[in-house]
């Protein structure tokens, strides 16, 4: 009987199972008036993310060639590093809207030029056998759409997070999964890196008693832009704005700390007038989440922040468990102090999460193992994202 309560609280945690859709959000991936368009195009060169000096060594035996759909800052920063660190995938394609952008990186991947594909001909890629899976990396508001591209063309997809900006995309993008017969992951990195998977494991062993509270934020102050120059601001390709793109961190670390699906919560949003940045999207968003053992999260998320914050912190009711940074990159501290009594844990190296996930999705494709964060997360925390927007669009709390 244990054993059933477990694995259903576990399914509905993995799920979701239960969350209304909201209609708010459907609403949120309607353009208005975005100046930028929300169909693919290509982007200059981004402001972060380095070339290789030289090419990657050859592909381990058995690895999986995967095209990365969209050269930005985080595909070029990480995610083709992480492609080259990884023993069970590989950097086989670049897909871009830009090809200058696209025949500089895949030189610097050692790539053919017929390794190149644009948005126009990336369906060409069903006929090319170098390519077993695809990894969205595009904005948001794109990925339900070339998920589905990329099932019809017959790979296996890794998308990044968020996975969509409305449930409705996010169901369409696991049937699109399922009728392909193919592997859908999503890109939520913090499964894979030892901080985090440590204050996981403290968490089910009880390290600080039961959680009471979580207090988490993700927060930073955006620089001047408009909707002309940058998607984040663009409602039709980020949602609601800073709570898809980086509160997420927050919610996701609510529900794996611990290990149970909120029963209710009450969210407010915030939005100041004449600001180009925020034209379109929200500025602050902040929710009060209370769980099925009485444990509350209070979670911040905002582009508006005049103090950077990356921060999650857990108090039970015999320690606290505080991470800042929690969820970057790399960097992270985490401090577990438990009866007045401190240790700072250093359990790994954050840098070894981005590689870990591609030899993890890998694995799945190559060996049918089972995906730690599939469709069905992605779509979990998008339902969650429209019960908090209901909540504060209607100004009440909402019972899930
Ligand atoms: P960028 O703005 O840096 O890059 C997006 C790229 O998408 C562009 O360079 C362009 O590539 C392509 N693109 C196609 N159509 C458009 C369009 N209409 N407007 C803008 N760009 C377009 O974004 P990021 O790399 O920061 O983010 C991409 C995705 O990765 C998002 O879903 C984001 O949430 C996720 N992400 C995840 C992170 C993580 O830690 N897991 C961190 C950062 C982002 P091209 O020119 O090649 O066509």
């Amino acid at each position: 009987m244990m054993h059933f309560i477990q694995s259903r609280r576990h399914f509905m945690v993995m799920t979701g199972a239960g969350l209304a859709a909201a209609p708010w959000v459907a609403g949120c991936a309607t353009a208005e008036g975005a100046a930028l368009p929300a169909k693919a195009i290509g982007r200059p060169w981004p402001d972060w993310g380095e070339l290789p000096d030289s090419p990657p060594p050859a592909p381990k035996e058995g690895s999986v060639g995967v095209a990365v759909v969209a050269l930005g800052g985080y595909a070029i920063g990480k995610v083709m590093p992480a492609l080259a660190a990884s023993d069970r995938c590989h950097l086989a394609a670049v897909v871009s809207g830009n090809p200058d952008k696209a025949a500089k990186v895949a030189a610097a991947y050692g790539l053919p030029e017929d390794a190149i594909y644009s948005y126009d001909n990336f369906d060409q890629i069903a006929g090319d056998d170098r390519i077993e899976a695809v990894y969205i990396v595009l904005p948001t508001g794109l990925h339900a759409e070339w998920t589905e591209k990329a099932f019809a063309a017959g790979k296996h997809v890794m998308c990044e997070k968020p996975m969509a900006l409305s449930s409705e995309e996010c169901e369409r993008m696991i049937a699109a999964s399922e009728a392909a017969g193919k592997k859908l992951m999503i890109g939520y990195r913090c499964h894979f890196e030892p901080f985090n998977l440590r204050a996981m494991e403290l968490m089910r062993d009880g390290a600080i008693g039961p959680i009471r509270m979580i207090d988490t934020a993700h927060q930073y102050m955006m620089g001047p832009t408009n909707v002309s120059e940058n998607w984040r601001v663009v409602r039709a390709l980020a949602g609601g704005g800073p709570l898809e793109d980086y509160g997420l961190y927050s919610l996701q670390a609510a529900l794996y700390l611990t290990g149970e699906m909120p029963v209710s919560l009450k969210a407010a949003t915030k939005k100041p007038a004449n600001d180009p940045r925020f034209e379109q999207i929200f500025s602050t968003l902040t929710a009060e989440l209370t769980f099925p053992s009485g444990a509350v999260t209070q979670l911040a998320t905002s582009y508006n922040a005049p103090d950077s914050k990356n921060m999650i912190h857990v108090e039970g009711e015999t320690g606290t468990l505080h991470m800042s940074p929690a969820t970057s990159y790399d960097g992270q501290k985490m401090t577990l102090t438990r009866n007045g009594v401190s240790e700072d844990l250093v359990p790994g190296d954050p840098n070894v999460q981005f590689a870990r996930m591609c030899d993890h999705f890998g694995q799945a494709v190559r060996e049918g193992t089972t995906i730690l964060t599939p469709g069905e997360m992605g779509l979990r925390d998008v339902r969650l994202m429209e019960a908090i927007y209901r909540s504060a669009a209607e100004g009440r709390e909402i019972r899930l």
